[in-house]
């Protein structure tokens, strides 16, 4: 069966692209994929090296007249996101990916197509089978496991890459230039409670639900409410003023998510339990007004349950607990003065979660710049924050954000080309969450880099398709850059 991709332009692209489909290649099982890149560094009698972690580096000459211009680094990733409807029968360590043309996109048939990022690998095996494409040395870097770990990126060498140009492949918007990411850390803090007995008090379940939650990077400019900051306004001022007791306390989940859900076991006398309906009520309503816009699913409810254990933080973690949730930042914390509408520095207040066995409250958060000294800041001012609790606190040693360098060349000579090529300027761009680049750059101090790619809609679901359109101006974009360096 003729698989009709292949007609599409440019040709050669898309050539490396169907043959990329045919070669299994899921995060941390890279092996078939990089025996591939391999064997096509052999065939075309290009230096090729596997690094110790796994990546792929070939280089090729620059062509005639241009051997002596500077070295360009094309980066891609060669895993791919492995997702499939449940209605089909496909093995991604065995089966070809089977490609569709339909309308103006291609797609895969019940699977992640993986253009994301095979359309960058394709990109530069293209360019390095070529004879006819003038550019300067090339340096072709794939990547191993970005989807799950980043695993290539962080283990690559300081002394591998001789180039101080980088391209970077895996962008999912046409007619954007990325020219930043955020840097990303995770601080969490261990609180030892003492619990007390509660006598005469019934128990109940207060919970917050309904929200949006989100990404904790991409949505956190976007105005949603954090369950732990909303649950936490109504415990406090229900310790105050209705003397609960509090027995557990949970409320989101996954330190990349913004809490989208919260609640607390709390004890509290019978003839005040109207009056704990009415404050709940009144949150609801302050809930409701604060979030109009952003959040019209709010719901806060409370439920008997039956404790038997009858034992609850004592008043003091109790009050070291809401303070510190209350005190704790979330959300945004400073734009960008380079980039507009751009997020250079946040914080999430992501899970506060009960362990009644061990005693302990554990609060996970985590935080993001774009900016390095920014980025621990934020993270000190949390830390801070749990240490005045006493709490135990710890940072990961998370990735390295890529600070937007609106002067950088590359990205002179890409906006220069994209508007000689299509007549309009493209959008200039950094993005809230982490990319291969910013790591990238870390070990390489002064790497001059930009982001870019074509339009990929749905990526890492089975719904993931390409334009075609925009591969093909994609693919201009990319040979003109490297013609004017
Ligand atoms: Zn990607």
């Amino acid at each position: 069966m003729i698989n009709n991709i292949l007609s599409l332009e440019p040709k050669v692209m898309w050539k490396y692209f169907h043959e990329i489909t045919k070669v299994p290649r899921p995060s941390k099982k890279e092996e078939q994929i990089r025996q591939y890149l391999v064997e096509f560094g052999k065939k075309f009698n290009l230096e090729t090296i596997v690094d110790e972690v796994g990546n792929v580096l070939i280089r090729k000459n620059g062509t005639h007249g241009m051997e002596d211009h500077e070295i360009v680094i094309l980066q891609s990733h060669m895993d791919m996101v492995c997702e499939k409807n449940s209605d089909i029968d496909f093995d991604f360590t065995k089966d070809p990916i089977k490609t569709r043309i339909e309308g103006e996109w291609v797609k895969a048939t019940g699977t992640t197509l993986g253009a994301d990022d095979g359309i960058g690998m394709a990109a530069a095996l293209a360019i390095l089978a070529s004879n006819d494409i003038p550019h300067p040395p090339i340096e072709s870097l794939f990547t191993m496991d970005e989807e799950t770990g980043l695993t290539g990126a962080f283990g690559l060498s300081d002394d591998l890459l001789k180039g101080r140009i980088l391209l970077n492949l895996d962008s999912e918007d046409e007619g954007q230039i990325f020219i930043g990411c955020a840097g990303g850390r995770d601080t969490t803090a261990e609180l030892k409670v003492n619990f007390v007995d509660i006598v005469d008090k019934k128990s109940y379940r207060l919970e917050v639900k309904g929200l949006n939650g989100g990404h904790s990077g991409d949505d956190i400019n976007k105005g949603y409410a954090n369950a732990n900051k909303l649950i936490n306004r109504i415990l406090y001022e229900a310790v105050k003023t209705l003397n609960i007791d509090i027995s557990y306390y949970d409320g989101g989940n996954l330190r990349n998510a913004i809490a989208r859900e919260a609640y607390a076991h709390i004890f509290i006398e019978a003839n005040k339990y109207d009056q704990l309906v009415s404050l709940a009520d009144k949150y609801l309503d302050i809930f409701k007004q604060e979030y109009h816009k952003t959040e019209l699913n709010i719901t806060v409810s409370i439920s008997e349950i039956d404790d038997i254990k009858a034992k609850a933080f004592s008043k003091e973690d109790t009050q070291k607990i809401l303070n510190a949730v209350y005190a704790c930042p979330h959300g945004v914390l400073a734009m960008s003065q380079d980039i507009k509408d751009f997020v250079e520095t946040s914080t999430n207040l992501a899970s506060i979660k009960t362990n009644s066995k061990s005693g302990k409250v554990n609060f996970t958060t985590s935080q993001r710049s774009s900016v390095d000294s920014a980025l621990d800041d934020a993270c000190n001012m949390v830390a801070a924050n749990f240490k005045m609790i006493g709490a135990d606190v710890e940072h990961s040693s998370g990735y390295p954000g890529w600070t937007p360098n609106p002067n950088s060349k590359i990205l002179e000579i890409s906006k220069e080309s994209y508007i000689s090529l299509f007549n309009k300027e493209p959008e200039v761009l950094a993005i809230h969450a982490g990319l291969e680049c910013g790591l990238i750059g870390k070990k390489y101090p002064g790497m001059d880099m930009i982001s870019f790619g074509p339009t990929i809609k749905g990526a890492h679901s089975p719904d993931e398709r390409i334009e075609i359109k925009t591969a093909q101006m994609f693919w201009e974009h990319l040979i003109d850059i490297l013609k004017r360096i």
